[in-house]
């Protein structure tokens, strides 16, 4: 295959998309932890069809291509991202009645917590968990996001998904070998194939009072305030080892407070590691080394990170 330029891709990619596409845009400004440095090419898609045209545009040309969602579990590079970030918009929802419950089809781009409030107020139960849970339905789907003893691989019925050199194809539930906060898709990169894209998610919903379902998320709402710290973080930066909880050992090794610049392991919740404000991608990785280096010398664990280190890091 004869793989067309950087040029002759970015002429491409602005004869469809316009002034859709930029260069050198900062992800700081399109993630949770605020880091990170430019995106070479950075692509705002509003549609499902346009999500799918982007990626296929990219790996026809041979260019590194990487779809961001709400950025919410991701650390980004000071170093920023080379080749082509495809920022995903496709937000459009829809419902049907499907026997005695309701599937919700839901593009990938829709912010998965707005898309729970919508279920709530319909009187559509199956989502409460994930008020409160950032980013959008396809970082949800790759990576089996959940709470409160619940997740997506307990409401999918289907993806709908791209696959480069194929196209589009509906997995079921069950290609989707979710474990915890893993899926086939999130295996991609580990496995070193090009990446496939969530284009639209199909979500089971069971009608329930909207006053029961209220009460119940409010009641997640009230537990995530509690015990969670604000500010710009990912979330949780490690999973949870088996019989453990990241953030205790993490706190039992002595981390709470601990700072490298502006990052700081949060005095609240030690599994949650804060941007104070001029904080870099590189002091988070600090401080993600020190957590990991102090736990396993203090436990012999070695944990595993949930967040997901991406672009052009300084160490390899
Ligand atoms: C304050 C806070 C609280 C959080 N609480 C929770 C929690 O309770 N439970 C939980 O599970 N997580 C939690 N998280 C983590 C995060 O919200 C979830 O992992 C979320 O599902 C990530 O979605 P995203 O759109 O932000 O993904 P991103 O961070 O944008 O991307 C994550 C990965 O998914 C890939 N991806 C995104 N969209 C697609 C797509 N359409 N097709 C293919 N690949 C795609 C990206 O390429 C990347 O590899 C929390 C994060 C924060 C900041």
């Amino acid at each position: 295959m004869k793989l067309m330029t950087t040029v002759q891709t970015v002429e491409r990619l602005r004869r469809i998309f316009g002034d859709q596409l930029r260069v050198s845009e900062s992800l700081a400004r399109h993630t949770t932890a605020r880091v990170g440095g430019p995106a070479e090419l950075f692509l705002t898609v509003n549609s499902a069809e346009q999500l799918e045209a982007a990626a296929e545009v990219a790996y026809a040309a041979g260019l590194p291509y990487f779809v961001l969602g709400g950025g919410s579990n991701i650390l980004v590079a000071d170093g920023g991202m080379t080749g082509l970030v495809i920022l995903n918009r496709a937000r459009k929802v829809s419902f049907r009645h499907s026997g005695a419950g309701v599937v919700c089809t839901a593009e990938s781009g829709a912010n998965l917590s707005a898309l729970a409030r919508q279920c709530i107020s319909r009187g559509l139960g199956g989502l409460e968990w994930a008020i409160g849970v950032p980013g959008t339905v396809g970082g949800a789907v790759v990576g089996n996001a959940g709470a409160h003893g619940s997740d997506i691989d307990a409401s999918l019925l289907a993806a709908t998904v791209w696959e480069p050199g194929y196209g589009r194809r509906v997995y079921s539930r069950e290609e989707m070998a979710y474990g915890y906060r893993e899926s086939a898709l999130k295996r991609d990169r580990e496995d070193n194939r090009a990446r496939r894209v969530v284009l639209s998610a199909e979500l089971r919903l069971k009608p329930e009072p909207v006053d029961v379902l209220t009460a119940r998320a409010d009641g997640f709402t009230a537990m995530r305030k509690e015990r969670q710290p604000g500010g710009a973080s990912t979330g949780s930066m490690f999973k949870n080892p088996e019989n453990f909880y990241a953030g205790y050992l993490i706190d039992t090794a002595g981390l709470k407070g601990f700072r490298i610049g502006d990052a700081v392991i949060s005095e609240k919740h030690a599994n949650f590691f804060i941007n104070e404000g001029e904080a870099t991608a590189e002091d988070i990785r600090a401080l993600v080394a020190e957590a990991w280096n102090s736990v396993r010398e203090q436990f012999g664990i070695e944990m595993e990170l949930e967040v997901e280190l991406v672009g052009d890091w300084a160490f390899e």
